[in-house]
């Protein structure tokens, strides 16, 4: 079994595929072009919003998104504690420091009252003023954006979504990357949406927003690429991936009804046995991860053992939360910090989930959860 199969969507889509990739090389246009501006224009309807700009990958996105909405140099971005490094990394490559805020268990989403908290206390004074919340769909599913929204408002900061995972997913009936000032997405090649290389996006409303990653991501040009008005940086998608990514959104919908069908089976086969991930009423997963929680992370490290005799391969998102990371330990955070933050890094396992797993294999992750579990008398704990 594979954690994630690419060649099984591929084998599905070969021939759209093939055909899409072979355009493009009779176009013989590989950079920019037309293929680039349908997908952005596709994605935009896709999403619910005005613009897109697509460029090289998810981080450089987020980068993009914060310079154009004025982040730099001075100002903090609150960002939560749990999630890949990249989100708060992007915070400090565009000059700003990131504050992180612990999460809500066991969704990972970063926590509205924890912000609340963070807001009173204003721990940053040395890096500077709080400008940002930069919130993120982990594992696909949206954060509270209507309660985040307001306490961005209530505090007059801007709102941003790392969107990275989330694609697909929805709140209240609004797409994920429709929330806040602007999102950022990764087309990674494992994502909900992947392509068949490194690949990013942004979207929003505001057409200076679009505007200015546009011209950021061709070295800060103005009219045309030898006409610089800032100091950019060379960050594009390829007319390949371009290809790739409209056959892929094209097959989306029915993937992504199939990835909900095996996280029901999932949850259905495990509730009780270990804590599931929560099922929010108004809120549409993307399910880029189904991550269970296990009562402890000696019975999470031995379940991952015990599935891996079993062919099964697991992932621990993640291991280290990032006020905890070498890189951030500048800004002086220290354990307990965000207690569940910790708690998910130490307990939280992810299981295979994509549209191409077969009944057999989901059968096979559940039984042996069971089966570890029953063996350990374990039960589901918070
Ligand atoms: C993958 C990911 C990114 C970065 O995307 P890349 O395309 O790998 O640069 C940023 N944030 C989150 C939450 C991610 O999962």
């Amino acid at each position: 079994m594979e954690f994630k199969s690419l060649r099984r969507q591929y084998k599905r889509l070969k021939p759209e595929i093939d055909k899409a990739i072979g355009e493009v090389l009779e176009q013989g246009q590989f950079i920019g072009g037309e293929q680039v501006r349908r997908l952005e224009e596709q994605l935009a309807r896709y999403v619910g919003v005005q613009h897109c700009a697509t460029c090289g990958n998810g981080t450089d996105a987020l980068v993009l998104l914060l310079k154009a909405l004025g982040i730099g140099p001075g100002d903090v971005v609150l960002a939560p504690a749990f999630t890949f490094f990249a989100t708060a990394e992007a915070v400090s490559l565009a000059g700003a420091t990131p504050c992180f805020v612990d999460v809500d268990f066991p969704t990972g989403n970063i926590s509205p009252m924890a912000l609340e908290q963070v807001l009173e206390r204003q721990p940053w004074e040395k890096w500077g003023t709080a400008k940002a919340i930069l919130a993120v769909d982990l594992f696909g599913l949206p954060p509270e954006y209507d309660i985040i929204d307001q306490i961005a408002k209530k505090h007059n900061l801007l709102l941003a979504e790392d969107c990275a995972q989330g694609f697909g997913g929805s709140f209240d009936g609004e797409q994920n990357g429709s929330f806040g000032s602007g999102a950022a997405t990764s087309f990674f090649p494992a994502k909900p949406l992947g392509c068949y290389g490194d690949g990013g996006a942004i979207f929003t409303n505001q057409k200076e927003v679009a505007g200015l990653v546009k011209s950021l991501r061709c070295h800060g040009k103005g009219e045309n690429k030898y006409e610089n008005l800032r100091i950019g940086q060379n960050s594009r998608l390829d007319a390949i991936q371009a290809a790739v990514l409209q056959v892929k959104l094209a097959a989306y919908g029915g993937e992504a009804a199939a990835v909900e069908r095996i996280a029901h089976y999932y949850t259905q086969q495990l509730q009780g046995w270990v804590v599931t991930p929560p099922w929010p009423q108004n809120r549409v997963s993307a399910w880029a991860q189904y991550t269970i929680v296990l009562p402890g992370q000696e019975a999470r490290d031995g379940l991952q053992r015990f599935l891996q005799e079993k062919g099964i391969p697991t992932q621990v998102y993640y291991p280290t939360p990032l006020h905890l990371q070498k890189a951030y330990r500048f800004l002086g955070g220290r354990l307990g910090d965000c207690p569940q933050a910790e708690q998910l890094s130490r307990r939280g396992l992810s299981l295979p989930i994509y549209p191409d797993l077969l009944p057999e294999e989901e059968e096979a992750v559940c039984a042996a959860v069971k089966e570890y579990c029953r063996k350990r008398k374990l039960r589901a704990s918070i």
